[in-house]
């Protein structure tokens, strides 16, 4: 056992790339055997507590009994039908429960493989919208910097040019417009002031007429800088679009599903988008999966262009096993009080996290809802802060100047103290 376990772990070593990793000289990588509840086990037969959520997805935590049973039910019928000509109970139940929880506006629904290919689907849906209705010089997206919206190439193009490392593709991606990022100066509780709009809105209007969209990551800027802003800032957003008949984007990929304390992190600034990405924590963290919605004006305008037809169209589209496990997410989700639970993580990484904030290598902590950032000066050596991390049984995963947490909601109020005074404790030990 142990040495064919060697022999993976070797293989893993030479042959397999991980994200954003070298495939040459890489990161250690921890041998996981399973994982249930908020536990990831190891191979070698040590408990994590898990931070991650397995990057904003495994709302539940792991292996949860009714997800399973959801997957395996619908296993036993069909794993996947092409979508093109037929479809499903399961499609259709999720349509239908994504057209309920959203705001009453968004209608229309694009089931797709993942977050970066939902966030190709809406930019092309705006593209879309102003050919078809014969504003076809709108071909640009206007964004603000530090924002990330997916690996492929349209949203590499809106993701922040310096983290997203636009050098490398110049001349192959796309131009879009950038605005310095909210974050910055308006915070999530700041007050405001209408200066903080003021570049986005000149760009806007010296640009209105070759703009399609603004793109955007509701309140919550996540792997380009786990950043809040305020909400009045896309409430601004919002009329500036409609005064220039410019589509509202919103990518709720990260923040969907409860994460930043509401249902949909839009609600905190009270903003209908005209097109909003998911994915993520829609199927539980399960399997891969995402969905656009958009309003029955922008689908009905691309139904009456030429052609008619919305130019997109997976092999796994709104593939069963998917629709179904995010289905009884959903549900799941709806049936405890998932509110007071995120709720009560906020106020204990308030509580124990904030301490962090005297250390003298840490610039800044920060909370929103179940989400807790501290920000360093220098950036975190990750190989050594995750082996401390690991000894002490639990997982995070730091990236450049971020130790960050987000833990699934179902976490108990004893692994959750654990998880913040320890990551506290080993910060300390780093940036202390
Ligand atoms: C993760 C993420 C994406 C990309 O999703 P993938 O499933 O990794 O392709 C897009 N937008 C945001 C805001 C994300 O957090």
């Amino acid at each position: 056992m142990q040495i064919l376990c060697d022999w993976l772990s070797e293989f893993d070593c030479q042959h397999i790339w991980h994200p954003y990793s070298s495939v040459c000289d890489p990161l250690p990588v921890y041998f996981v055997d399973s994982a249930s509840g908020v536990r990831i086990r190891l191979l070698d037969g040590r408990e994590l507590i898990d931070g991650m959520s397995s990057w904003w997805a495994a709302i539940h935590g792991y292996n949860h009994p009714d997800l399973n049973s959801a997957i395996v039910d619908q296993l036993s019928r069909m794993s996947h039908v092409m979508f093109g000509g037929f479809t499903h109970r399961p499609a259709i139940e999720l349509g239908a429960k994504l057209v309920e929880l959203l705001p009453s506006d968004l209608t229309k629904v694009f089931f797709a493989d993942s977050g970066s290919v939902a966030v190709e689907v809406a930019m092309k849906m705006a593209l879309q919208y102003h050919w078809a209705v014969g504003q076809i010089q709108r071909k640009k997206f206007l964004t603000i910097r530090y924002g990330y919206h997916g690996d492929t190439f349209g949203a590499m193009s809106v993701c922040d040019p310096v983290t997203g490392m636009h050098s490398i593709f110049s001349g192959v991606l796309a131009e879009q417009i950038f605005v310095e990022s909210p974050s910055l100066q308006c915070r999530f509780d700041s007050d405001w002031n209408d200066d903080f709009i003021s570049e986005f809105k000149s760009k806007l209007i010296a640009n209105r007429g070759s703009i399609a969209a603004v793109i955007l990551e509701p309140i919550v800027q996540g792997a380009g800088g786990m950043l809040f802003y305020s909400p009045i800032y896309l409430r601004r957003v919002r009329e500036l679009c409609d005064e220039n008949g410019l589509l509202l984007i919103l990518d709720e990929i990260a923040t969907g599903f409860g994460r930043t304390g509401k249902l949909f992190a839009m609600e905190h600034a009270g903003v209908v988008p005209d097109i909003v990405c998911l994915g993520k924590a829609l199927t539980g963290g399960y399997v891969t999966l995402s969905a656009v919605l958009t309003t029955d004006k922008v689908a009905t305008a691309i139904s009456n262009g030429t052609p008619p037809e919305f130019m997109h169209g997976p092999t796994f589209m709104a593939n069963p096993l998917a629709c179904a496990v995010a289905c009884r997410s959903i549900e799941l989700l709806l049936s405890y009080d998932w509110r007071g639970q995120v709720k009560n993580i906020e106020t204990q990484m308030n509580d124990i996290l904030k301490s962090a904030t005297k250390f003298s290598g840490v610039v800044d902590v920060r909370v929103l809802g179940a989400i807790g950032v501290i920000e360093t000066k220098s950036r975190v050596d990750i190989a050594a802060i995750q082996k401390r991390f690991v000894d002490a049984g639990v997982w995070v995963r730091p990236f450049g100047k971020l130790i960050y947490l987000m833990p699934p909601y179902t976490i108990s109020d004893g692994d959750l103290q654990y998880l913040l005074r320890t990551v506290t404790k080993i910060t300390e030990e780093f940036f202390g």
